[in-house]
């Protein structure tokens, strides 16, 4: 028997039917528990799906535990007892047969059912996976099996909390699904970047991981990968420089009109906007990337509707951000700055090949590099589109962030010096702890860190060399991390943290030596592109999120010579980034789209005005 399924519904429809009727129009998307839906119901009007969305997501968070642990248990095990008897909800067989999990071998059905078991013993409630996954086609059945065993080992918090985010997922699905609603340009920047990721260096290709270097075979394929998809997205200008940076620009139109009816020559300054196309080893898809092709996905629709700016677009994809084969981070970027450093031309990477001959190789014109830095005079600004790279979107169930600045950071290496002896015979008011100290020192950095809440700072090497478990450390090698969002917090937080350490020693009678190996200042969004950020993201429906970024990125660099801010975009399995479970979803790369054909059509709008 043929089922039709019944037409789309529409915000409007939900918006103005009674409770009622809306809780029955939003009927399965949360497992036999519609109070989630009508909850967030009480919400209306909602503006967008988006809101709707956050609108579910709250009502779960603010729910007891004894009901989030429910609606847990009130789903079904993958690939279970209830899909064996055919007793799913239909929307769960859809989902699971989609995956492949309807047609397992007997092999695979047994290795599922044990990690069932094993999962359900060790949590005590059933693993939840949006079995549709972060494109909406489906998971296939070795992602999902490897997913299962990677979260086994997690930790019960940690998964409790993230079964409820698949849960999430899965209503999302579900009500794209109920309202036919596909996130086409989400799709689009989600398939560019997964084409583009075959594209790896030898000895990674054979093991599926991904890395791109500068200036390699496959960061050249990349380079003509991202000019070709600019060329047909409808840029009418698409250059590779001196660097290796993929320049496409999306001109202006030829005149703009006036109020009177006339025509004003072009007048307006150029956005410049993008990121890094070259990637750390074994890393993710989306760091970097997502940032060329969120704009570029804007290029084409208005190439499609054959529609002009009253500036030119230039979006460019950074060659080189994380400096993996040669020590030159930010080269790409650096380049616009004229921060190229010449003596750079002279490192060799791993296999002894200078940068020189890797650019003359790739037929780049090292002479032109010196041209390629910008006048700021030309440029409006610069924006950044960037995954997270961390987990606190993730966490609190926000698909976009507005960033406030980028950290400023100071790093050391650090020695400390007490006396090896006898871990026997030594009583412990005679020991001069080398490890001692430095454990001191560490939970200190957390608690002086973690009194700003916006500041951070890490340990991240602790060492004891020639360690033995009968010595007493003499000796203790560490690493000190320590970033906030301006320069006089960070300044602060150090020169407390270096008093700490000096007292620490001085009281546990070692000595230590301190060696400064790197300096930031921060980068603070220019307030007026930040608030283009915050508008876009509002007008979408979506809570608007603060924060700063942790990492450096390419508009760290702009900044120098440009007024810059930057949109962070979600990234699943807790923002995990320069690893291969880096994700994010085809709705937050779609809101991501949205928030920057946003800012595209404000900035043309106050032009006018
Ligand atoms: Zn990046």
């Amino acid at each position: 028997m043929a089922i039709i399924p019944p037409p789309p519904l529409t915000l409007e429809q939900l918006n103005h039917a009674s409770l009622e009727a809306a809780a029955a129009m939003l009927d399965g998307l949360y497992e036999h528990s519609p109070w989630i839906a009508l909850e967030a119901l009480a919400q209306r009007p909602f503006q967008s799906l988006a809101q709707l969305k956050y609108a579910m997501t709250q009502v779960l968070a603010h729910a007891p535990a004894a009901a989030q642990l429910a609606l847990i248990r009130a789903h079904p095990e993958l690939a279970g007892k209830a899909m064996v008897d055919k007793s799913l909800t239909v929307e769960s067989t859809n989902e699971q047969s989609k995956a492949g999990l309807t047609h397992c071998t007997e092999q695979e059905f047994a290795h599922i059912q044990q990690l069932n078991r094993d999962y359900n013993a060790k949590f005590g409630f059933p693993f939840i996976l949006a079995v549709r996954g972060p494109r909406g086609t489906g998971l296939n059945k070795r992602e999902i099996i490897a997913t299962f065993e990677r979260r086994l080992q997690g930790h019960p918090d940690f998964e409790l909390q993230e079964c409820l985010r698949n849960i999430h997922r899965i209503a999302e699905i579900r009500l794209n699904d109920k309202f036919g609603f596909t996130p086409e340009l989400g799709d689009l920047v989600w398939d560019w970047q997964e084409t583009l990721a075959q594209h790896t260096d030898p000895g990674y290709a054979e093991k599926g991981q991904l890395t791109v270097t500068y200036l390699t075979e496959a960061h050249r394929a990349c380079a003509a990968q991202i000019a070709q998809d600019m060329r047909d997205a409808g840029c009418d200008s698409v250059h590779i420089d001196a660097v290796a940076n993929v320049v496409g620009c999306y001109e202006k139109s030829s005149c703009l009109r006036t109020s009177d009816g006339g025509y004003t020559p072009k007048t307006l300054k150029t956005l410049l906007t993008g990121s890094h196309f070259d990637t750390v080893r074994n890393g993710g898809k989306y760091d970097g990337r997502l940032g060329v092709y969120v704009p570029l996905a804007c290029v084409r629709e208005l190439s499609i509707q054959q529609k002009r700016l009253p500036f030119d677009l230039e979006i460019i994809a950074f060659a080189e951000e994380e400096g993996q084969r040669f020590k030159a981070t930010f080269l790409g970027s650096g380049a616009l700055t004229g921060d190229f450093d010449p003596t750079w031309l002279d490192q060799v990477d791993a296999d002894g090949i200078t940068m020189r001959s890797a650019m003359q190789h790739a037929g780049l014109c090292i002479d032109d590099i010196a041209k390629l830095k910008r006048n700021p005079d030309d440029y409006m600004g610069f924006v950044e589109v960037h995954i997270e790279q961390g987990p606190v979107l993730n966490e609190l169930d926000i698909p976009l962030g507005v960033v406030t600045s980028i950290n400023a950071s100071v790093r050391y290496q650090g020695q400390i010096a007490g006396m090896a002896c006898h871990a026997g015979t030594t009583p412990m008011n005679r020991r001069r702890d080398a490890a001692a100290a430095a454990a001191e020192l560490t939970l200190y950095v957390e608690q002086r860190a973690n009194a700003d809440t916006d500041s951070v700072g890490t340990v991240g090497i602790l060492q004891v060399p020639n360690g033995s478990i009968n010595v007493v450390p003499g000796q203790c090698q560490f690493s000190l991390d320590l970033r906030a969002p301006i320069d006089a917090q960070r300044d602060r937080m150090e020169s407390d943290v270096l008093n700490a350490l000096k007292a620490i020693c001085t009281r546990r009678g070692v000595d230590y030596t301190l060696t400064e190996t790197m300096r930031a200042s921060a980068a603070p969004s220019a307030p007026e592109w930040q608030a283009r950020w915050e508008q876009a993201v509002d007008a979408l429906g979506v809570p608007l999120h603060h924060m700063p970024s942790g990492a450096g990125h390419d508009a760290m660099k702009l900044h120098d010579i440009l007024p810059q801010a930057m949109l962070f975009v979600r990234g699943q399995n807790s923002g995990i980034s320069h690893n291969p479970l880096e994700s994010s979803t085809n709705d937050d790369m779609q809101l991501a789209v949205q928030a920057f054909a946003h800012l595209l059509h404000a900035l043309a709008t106050e032009s006018q005005a």
